[in-house]
């Protein structure tokens, strides 16, 4: 039932293995199977590494992560608006909510769905020889998934192609109305598209994505979609539910430094000029690890460059120990981002109180 591109062997007892695409069919197994029917509301986090068989490039690999919500039982539009809410509220926690656009759409509901689908299908056999081969074998089986064709040819095909909204009924449109004006009152920017579409036909009304156009053609960090019809089409009953995945991989390529990010700030970089230095380096690392800090270190070279490295890895703060610091017993504390420094007393408690009242500093002027 899961129509991505697989990824499938023999086991070496023979056994046929299929490694999991993605979470979603997976939640709803463990709904239906689990007894979790009756204890409805339900929100489920889940991660980890998932494989597709698809021809690799940049942002797309045959192993990669994703961070995945569902969210069954209400079937109100609110629902949809909180868990696109989550999805911002993750992208916010990041740095790049600044950095995508959340293009969203409604395949409405069974009916409208199936009616747009008759007249896109109607559409696009006009032009069944033009194209893609793939776009050809999708015509029969699932039409819709042919709006999300990269192929340039495809596309040119499907700017006159019937719009969802045409066909939508009224309790439909009312219902994406209703998500539209509540993102507004949530003060999250959307963009509607009406060709965005979810391959499975399991997905009614709401579907979403947030692009972005730092990554390339790999632009969709984060996928998601009502999908009421799942639970039912799997055997169980009908819940119903709707969430979204978000690739880490593009996420984390998206995070590169970006402004304001939550952790960098506070990374601490230790540099050591000599043996005995190191030592003493190894072991307030240890410590200031161990109290939370993020610390790295590196061992030699000239300091102007390993300086300028710290800068790169947007350091807050850089523990300089030298021959000549080692003697008097201090240690040299750089707060990169004032550029002041001072000598601190090669005392564990006093460098962490030094690196606590540097980073409270930022706290205050961040307020
Ligand atoms: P795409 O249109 O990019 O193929 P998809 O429709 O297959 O995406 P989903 O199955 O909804 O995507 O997965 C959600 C997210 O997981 C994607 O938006 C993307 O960030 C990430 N993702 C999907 N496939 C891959 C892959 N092969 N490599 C890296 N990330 C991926
Ligand atoms: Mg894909």
């Amino acid at each position: 039932m899961v129509s991505k591109e697989t990824y499938s062997f023999n086991d070496r007892d023979t056994t046929m293995i299929t490694l999991r695409p993605e979470f979603t069919a997976a939640m709803v197994r463990a709904i239906i199977s689990g007894g979790f029917t009756q204890s409805m509301p339900i929100k489920w986090f889940s991660s980890g590494p998932l494989f597709r068989h698809e021809r690799p490039q940049k942002g797309r690999y045959r192993q990669f992560h994703q961070i995945n919500c569902e969210y069954f039982g209400p079937q109100e539009a609110g629902a949809d608006a909180e868990l696109i809410l989550i999805a911002h509220k993750i992208l916010r926690t990041l740095g790049v909510a600044d950095d995508v656009t959340l293009e969203i759409n409604s395949l409405g509901d069974p009916e409208s769905r199936s009616n747009y689908r008759d007249a896109l299908y109607a559409y696009l056999s006009q032009y069944k020889d033009e194209l893609s081969e793939e776009s050809q074998r999708r015509l029969e089986k699932n039409p819709l998934r042919i709006l999300d064709s990269k192929n340039a040819g495809d596309k040119e095909i499907c700017k006159n192609a019937p719009k969802m909204a045409d066909y939508m009924n009224d309790a439909s449109k009312e219902r994406f109305e209703e998500v539209l004006s509540t993102l507004t009152a949530l003060d999250i920017p959307y963009q509607i598209n009406p060709n965005l579409v979810r391959g499975m036909d399991y997905y009614t009304h709401t579907v979403f994505e947030f692009t972005t156009e730092k990554l390339g053609s790999q632009g969709t960090v984060l996928a998601g979609g009502r999908y009421d019809r799942l639970s039912e089409i799997m055997g169980g009953a009908a819940i119903p539910a709707i969430g979204f995945a978000a690739g880490v991989e593009r996420l984390a390529e998206l995070t590169k430094y970006p402004e304001g990010f939550p952790f960098n700030d506070e990374l601490i970089y230790l540099l050591p000029m000599g043996t005995e230095s190191q030592k003493h380096m190894l072991g307030l690392m240890d410590t200031l690890t161990e109290e939370g800090f993020t610390v790295t270190m590196d061992y030699s070279g000239n300091v102007a460059k390993r300086m300028k490295k710290a800068d790169k890895l947007h350091a807050r703060i850089v523990i300089i120990l030298g021959d000549d610091e080692l003697q008097a017993k201090q240690c040299a504390i750089k707060d990169m981002l004032t550029g002041g420094g001072d000598k601190v007393p090669l005392d564990i408690d006093k460098i962490i109180d030094h690196c606590i009242a540097i980073m409270d500093t930022t706290a205050v002027e961040g307020e």
